[in-house]
């Protein structure tokens, strides 16, 4: 399944701002609307455009987005973004008593609300980070009540609605003061604010509908994801109250170090220690890879410090775009602990005048020289 980039489906660019996306979305809305459009494919193409605009006009799904491409907005075990749902506040006339008293806004205690947002960190080795891998996580969690269903009751009993606050959770009480009559809002003492009288408690859960378990979730690491990308497993979050959704969970990537490889982005780096003959007369030498070993040429009279590129031997693009390169630096070793012939060679060697080797070398050897003269 090809799918465009929701750049491209709206034709702005990745730094777009909010109001061109939206300009940008009216547009085409207009053009493909399937009540009046004539073009062909307008309900899918309106279709498209309105996802698109769905994704990169919220702040955090654009963010996630970007991060992660279409596999951050559709892919499996990767969440989606359809799960979240606002039910929004129902503050009623009350409210603007609590905005001159502080009373802070309350929630309807019956209306559905989507379950808490859970977090889990995990800790991937280097090269698992680089293939991704399917894995199974344990977390304690809360999960809704079997027996009782949520609604914290003895099976075949029934909660009621609280009489003293008739099921708002909240009591008004009034008072007189100099500056006349105001309503200040309590949280209802008889049922803590939900509303609801529990006749028979749940013997399984005590009446609070949820018991707390560990839960298995399987978790899909997509390959190329790096330290501190996060992972949206959507609806394994704490369950919803009053029939609402369940939150997400959120997997926080940490990745460990390696030794011998260094990442950056999708580019990885390495050291490649030669000796001072290799570097001299050249050679062909294994390079370690992720992806396995590389033969690579050195060429006669290599410096230290040169940097050879092995294309596409790097960590996969999380989004799928490709692969990085691995960066092989060359760092020639100076020999220790010679012997008496090979000391006997160097100093030969030193003699004849085999160190002006490159132009490069020449130029440093004379600058060090000329240091000297002033
Ligand atoms: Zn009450
Ligand atoms: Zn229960």
């Amino acid at each position: 399944m090809s799918k465009r980039d929701y750049y491209e489906v709206l034709g702005v660019d990745k730094n777009a701002s909010k109001d061109e996306i939206k300009k940008a979305y009216r547009k085409l809305a207009r053009k493909y609307h399937p009540d009046v459009s004539e073009e062909e494919n307008a309900s899918e193409k309106f279709k498209e455009a309105k996802e698109a605009y769905e994704v990169l006009s919220d702040e955090q799904k654009r963010a996630q987005y970007d991060q992660f491409g279409h596999a951050g907005a559709q892919g499996q075990g990767f969440g989606g973004f359809g799960g979240a749902q606002d039910f929004g506040d129902f503050g009623g006339f009350g409210d603007i008593f609590d905005m001159f008293f502080g009373g802070g806004r309350r929630r309807d205690p019956n209306a559905p609300q989507q379950g808490a947002d859970l977090q889990y960190t995990m800790t991937l080795e280097f090269e698992e980070a680089i293939f991704g891998k399917e894995t199974d996580i344990n977390i304690p969690k809360e999960e809704e009540c079997d027996t009782c269903h949520g609604s914290g009751a003895k099976p075949g009993t029934k909660t009621k609605t609280c009489s003293h606050c008739n099921g708002s959770g909240q009591l008004n009480m009034e008072q007189n003061t100099p500056f006349g009559r105001v309503v200040n809002r309590r949280i209802c003492h008889h049922c803590n604010g939900s509303g609801k009288i529990i006749p028979e408690k749940c013997g399984t859960c005590g009446g609070s509908g949820k018991v707390k378990q560990n839960k298995t979730i399987h978790v899909s690491i997509p390959k190329g994801i790096d330290e501190g990308h996060q992972i949206r497993v959507a609806g394994k979050g704490e369950p919803g109250v009053n029939g609402g959704p369940p939150g997400d969970l959120f997997v926080v990537i940490k990745v460990k170090q390696d030794d011998f490889f260094k990442r950056d982005g999708d580019h990885i780096y390495c050291e490649l220690p030669i000796t001072y003959a290799q570097a001299a007369l050249g050679d062909e030498v294994e390079v370690p890879t992720v992806h396995g070993k590389v033969m690579l040429t050195i060429p006669a009279g290599t410096q230290t410090g040169k940097i050879f590129r092995l294309k596409g031997k790097g960590a996969p693009n999380v989004r799928g775009y490709g692969h990085g390169d691995q960066h092989v630096e060359v760092k020639v070793i100076t020999p220790t602990g010679l012997t008496d012939r090979q000391k006997e060679l160097l100093r030969e060697f030193n003699e004849i005048g085999g160190n002006e080797a490159t132009d490069e070398q020449d130029s440093l050897f004379q600058r060090f020289k000329n240091a000297f003269k002033s």
